[in-house]
């Protein structure tokens, strides 16, 4: 064990942890004092602090990155925990396989993606990550082992996808790939002039397109508000005489004194971005590029400077209708606050497996915003009070800040969920949300 300074991705959190550091599946569960709650900690990709246990234990589970059993003929792949989907697919693309259920980066682990039921591109298609989880087996703080699947412990599964590592440890996990064609994916990316040309894009896309997402111009206003870039895309095979062309990385060596993300350079930089290319351009793409843009600039997190950054994604149910997104639209322009990194995605009906899943059928907005402090927060709260209005929540693996009030409203399964929580495990966040419960 040792006491260290963690942070998250965003971060606005550093602080004093215990770190224990589990090294195999075979560990018995950490061996925290009795005063200390523990946290099972991935590789700390959540933006806030729903990966942190400020003042008490986190179990740092990286270690746990050995390959189990890997069937090249049927796609099935058991591994640790800790296991990144980077190190899957390096693996598992050449023999033609792929993650079916992928976030945004690939250098999440098996066990963060459980734990918060991620999504993907393809959620229209193939729903959350725990659809692709045929099994794990989850540790408890009194040494119980349980194997958890849509069969064997049920309960137990639905209150572990997505149930933000707070009934134990998973050491290991088997996951159903997918097939491929190949490294690549065939892009078409669309130009829309406003959010409901968008919304008429994706009604025409989702049912031949096995991936969609549009980035948009969050500085836009009035009839343009909304405009953006919609990409639409399918694994496919290599075109002829294509040389691989994998992603190039960069990094952003150090932290500068302050954001480089501000208004002037957000308008400038959407503006380019929104007219970089013609209205439709159709190209290969390699699985890298298309999947993970922002793995290829190492630390980018660091653009933000020292106060860091939040990310509010929302989901409101399609019952509400448009207006919600054009409200949330409308009022984050008008503040001119947010920053190039801003996503719409249509999610699809699937249910989520878990009982604290965030996906739900409807529109979700994801978008970062250079922590200012009150200024931000009271942007928050006009945001908050929309999608608690259309009846929608915010995703925990991307929050910092939000009400707890709003985090129950979002969640009704919450009650039911607590009697899975195990005993020894709690988390900065947990307590936050409950605070007042
Ligand atoms: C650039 C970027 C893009 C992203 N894009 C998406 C996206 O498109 N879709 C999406 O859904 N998310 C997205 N995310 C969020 C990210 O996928 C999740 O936060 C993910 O869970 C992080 O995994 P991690 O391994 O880093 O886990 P951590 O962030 O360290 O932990 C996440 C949660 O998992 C729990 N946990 C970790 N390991 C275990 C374990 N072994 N047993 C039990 N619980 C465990 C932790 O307690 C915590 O509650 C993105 C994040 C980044 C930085």
């Amino acid at each position: 064990m040792s006491v260290q300074t963690v942070s998250s991705w965003g971060n606005v959190i550093h602080a004093e942890q215990a770190v224990f550091r589990v090294q195999s599946r075979m560990d018995a569960f950490p061996d925290v004092a009795p005063s200390r709650s523990a946290l099972p900690y991935g590789n700390g990709r959540s933006y806030g602090d729903s990966c942190l246990n400020v003042g008490e234990a986190l179990l740092q589970t990286r270690g746990l990155d050995r390959f189990i059993s890997f069937d090249s003929q049927t796609g099935r792949l058991a591994c640790e925990a800790g296991t990144l989907l980077a190190d899957i697919l390096r693996v598992s693309v050449p023999a033609g396989w792929f993650v079916p259920v992928t976030p945004g980066t690939r250098y999440v682990t098996v066990g963060g993606a459980i734990a918060n039921d991620v999504h993907g591109k393809n959620h229209h298609h193939a729903g959350t990550f725990a659809q692709c989880v045929r099994r794990f087996e989850l540790l408890r703080s009194d040494g119980r082992r349980l194997s958890c699947s849509s069969t064997e412990n049920p309960e137990w599964f639905a209150a572990t996808a997505g149930g933000l590592g707070l009934t134990g440890l998973i050491t290991s996990a088997e996951i159903q790939l997918r097939r491929i064609p190949g490294p690549y994916v065939d892009v078409e990316t669309l130009r829309f002039a406003n959010v409901g040309e968008f919304f008429t894009l994706c009604a025409e896309s989702d049912r031949d397109f096995e991936y969609t997402v549009a980035w948009i111009d969050c500085s836009s206003r009035g009839k343009q508000l909304g405009r953006g870039l919609l990409q639409r895309a399918n694994h496919a095979p290599a075109p002829p005489g294509m040389r691989p062309v994998r992603q190039r990385r960069l990094t952003m060596p150090f932290t500068p004194p302050f954001s480089l993300v501000n208004q002037l350079t957000l308008q400038l930089f959407n503006s380019l971005y929104y007219h970089r290319q013609g209205k439709r351009v159709r190209r290969p793409e390699h699985y890298e590029s298309f999947f993970y843009p922002l793995d290829g600039i190492l630390h980018w997190n660091r653009l933000y400077g020292p106060k860091g950054f939040y990310q509010y994604q929302c989901v409101v149910p399609s019952s509400a209708g448009r207006e919600p997104v054009t409200a949330l639209l409308e009022t984050i322009a008008r503040s001119g606050q947010g920053s190039f990194l801003a996503v719409l995605k249509v999610f699809g009906s699937h249910d989520s497996p878990g009982l604290l899943s965030f996906p739900r059928e409807g529109v979700t907005l994801a978008l970062d915003f250079p922590n200012s402090g009150e200024r931000l927060e009271k942007l928050f709260r006009e945001l908050d009070a929309i999608v608690q209005g259309a009846g929608g929540r915010l995703y925990p693996a991307k929050d910092g800040r939000m009400p707890g009030t709003l985090f129950r409203s979002g969640y009704p399964r919450w009650q039911e969920f607590t009697q899975f929580i195990d005993p020894r495990v709690s988390s900065s966040f947990w307590r936050r949300v409950m605070e007042n419960a």
